[in-house]
């Protein structure tokens, strides 16, 4: 296939793109071994899952490699590439950190592991979904980089569609696991920012 659209921009997010799946790979590679104790994967969920993984890739690959989706371009002004680009680097320390951080409870979807604890260290002592927040994060910088409805906007949208619909069922499996712990946890921290600034 050839690259139709070769500016700075898009390479800069295919990069991201390298360096995201590289993360995730080394560290789904550590947790791999690691038993499963509770599964809250449902149909919705899965569904979703595909939708956000399927939508990241698609979208991109099209407006990449084919003039098809022109129809949908639109044009920002010089900052915002520059701005896409601080997003995504943010983006992609915030992801490190986070796996970093969770370690071997980490999972793709809601489980709990054998032997899982809860962590409150690291950048989990200020906030509790440091991951999601990465994800968001990196979802602007695509709308940034990509500048078209359809390429930029697509996991935006499917991915906040998926953080709404688990977010709250995430901390009630953590709340049913780990009781107590977890709601004193959860009165220390936000959910994407840290408590002083906002209050969730
Ligand atoms: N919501 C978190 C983690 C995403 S990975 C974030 O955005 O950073 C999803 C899995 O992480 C969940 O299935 C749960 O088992 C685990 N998890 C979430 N928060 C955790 C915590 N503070 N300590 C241990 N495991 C956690």
């Amino acid at each position: 296939m050839q690259l139709m659209r070769f500016q700075p921009s898009n390479v800069i997010f295919l990069v991201g793109c390298v360096a995201y799946f590289y993360i995730r790979a080394v560290f789904a590679r550590h947790t791999k071994r690691n038993e499963k104790i509770v599964r809250r994967i449902d149909a919705c969920e899965r569904i979703l899952l595909f939708i956000v993984i399927s939508s990241g890739v698609v979208f991109p690959v099209f407006y990449l490699s084919t003039p098809w989706l022109g129809f949908a371009d639109y044009h920002l002004p010089a900052w915002a590439p520059w701005f896409g680009t601080i997003c995504m680097l943010a983006a992609l320390w915030l992801f490190w950190r986070s796996h970093a951080d969770l370690g071997q409870n980490w999972s793709v979807t809601l489980e709990i592991r054998k032997g899982h604890h809860l962590v409150t260290h690291g950048i989990y002592r200020t906030i509790r979904h440091p991951m999601y927040a990465s994800i968001w994060l990196f979802n602007v910088a695509q709308a940034l980089l990509l500048q078209n409805w359809l390429a930029g906007w697509s996991s935006f949208l499917a991915f906040g569609v998926l953080y709404f619909t688990r977010v709250s069922r995430e901390e009630q499996m953590m709340i049913d696991f780990f009781g107590q712990e977890y709601r004193d946890y959860m009165k220390q921290t936000g959910r994407l920012f840290p408590r002083k600034f906002h209050a969730q």
